[in-house]
């Protein structure tokens, strides 16, 4: 099956796509990789759970995670999966 979009530039897409910047087009294309991509998918929920949490937690300390945080974290992971 053919990925529209690699992992890594999914990767990218990570930011606009929590930040919901992320145009039409290619949030299509994100969301048919998460279809496709176990890995992916896995982690973006986790990431839309964790970035719940902090929000919730955070409220009182008025403190958000930067999406280039969660876009690391994201790096580090697809790292481990798929050392080059
Ligand atoms: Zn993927």
């Amino acid at each position: 099956m053919t990925h529209l979009i690699s992992c890594k530039e999914l990767v990218d897409l990570v930011a606009d796509y929590m930040d919901e910047t992320i145009s039409k087009e290619a949030r299509a294309k994100f969301e048919q990789h998460l279809s496709e991509c176990g890995y992916c998918s896995a982690y973006v929920q986790q990431m839309h759970m964790t970035v719940k949490l902090t929000s919730q937690l955070s409220e009182s300390e008025g403190d958000k995670p930067a999406p280039d945080e969660l876009v690391d974290i994201f790096r580090k992971w697809k790292n481990e999966q798929k050392p080059d």
